[in-house]
């Protein structure tokens, strides 16, 4: 039985304040209906692993440097994460890919890396509407996922979580209906059926794209939507843990 996994990714959102607010609330909250992930930047990282305390929220990174270390300016290893109780770690978000060039290959690299370094890659995939309205979104998503299927082993997918999120539903508030949601959940697990079984049955796959309190619970109840990365509606306390309780 795949657990559910709601996941805040804070995007360039954060101050000081509205760390220490949204994690002590999320905290308090003492959520046991999901398993709880944040993604704040990273300056925050330090003061969310202290705000968090003892409480079972992960605590992710929303991307890694390729590199172990030396002279790569304004980069972050996967090592320094891992110094933070950094868990998880965000790779090939569609912000990632379209503004800052991350190929399906860098995707495969950093992947490594986050898995060498004993954490979880939360892998993000999704088509554009352009590649949707022209029919092409499985074969988008199965190219995004190819090198990942052809290269990582058996137990290195043991600590990959998926995340479909259509790239014209992040930010717009256009949410893919419960079914078409649904459809492309099904289909990318039967791309993990080729795999093995065991994959397919395992593998956690995400929702993410406009997902709120108000639509989360429909969502949630698809057998093959195992959570929600959650962007804009994880900014604020309610909406986020109202995500948190809809199942
Ligand atoms: P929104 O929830 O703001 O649409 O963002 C989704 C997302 O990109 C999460 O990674």
């Amino acid at each position: 039985m795949r657990r559910l996994l709601v996941a805040g990714n804070w995007k360039m959102n954060a101050s000081v304040a509205m760390t220490e607010h949204l994690l002590s609330a999320i905290r308090d909250a003492e959520i046991d209906t999901c398993d709880v992930a944040v993604f704040p930047p990273f300056p925050y990282l330090a003061l969310a692993h202290s705000t968090i305390a003892d409480a079972p929220i992960r605590l992710g990174a929303q991307t890694c440097s390729l590199e172990q270390s030396g002279a790569f300016t304004g980069e972050v290893a996967v090592s320094m994460l891992s110094e933070f109780q950094v868990a998880l770690v965000l790779v090939g978000h569609s912000e990632r890919r379209s503004l800052y060039g991350e190929t399906d290959k860098i995707v495969l690299l950093k992947t490594l890396r986050v898995l060498e370094q004993g954490m979880t890659a939360v892998v993000c995939i999704g088509e554009t509407l352009e590649e949707r309205q022209a029919g092409n979104e499985r074969e988008v998503v199965e190219t995004q996922l190819r090198l990942l299927l052809d290269e990582l082993s058996d137990q290195q997918w043991q600590s990959v979580v998926l995340a479909y999120e259509p790239v014209w539903a992040i930010g717009t508030g256009e949410t893919a209906t419960p079914e078409q949601a649904q459809a492309m959940h099904r289909y990318i697990r039967s791309l993990l059926q080729q795999r093995s079984a065991d994959i397919a049955n395992t593998t956690q796959i995400l929702y993410g794209g406009s997902v709120k309190a108000a639509n989360a619970a429909e969502l949630f109840s698809q057998p093959d939507i195992d959570g929600g990365l959650v962007g804009g509606a994880s900014l604020d306390a309610n909406e986020f843990l109202g995500i948190c309780r809809a199942k």
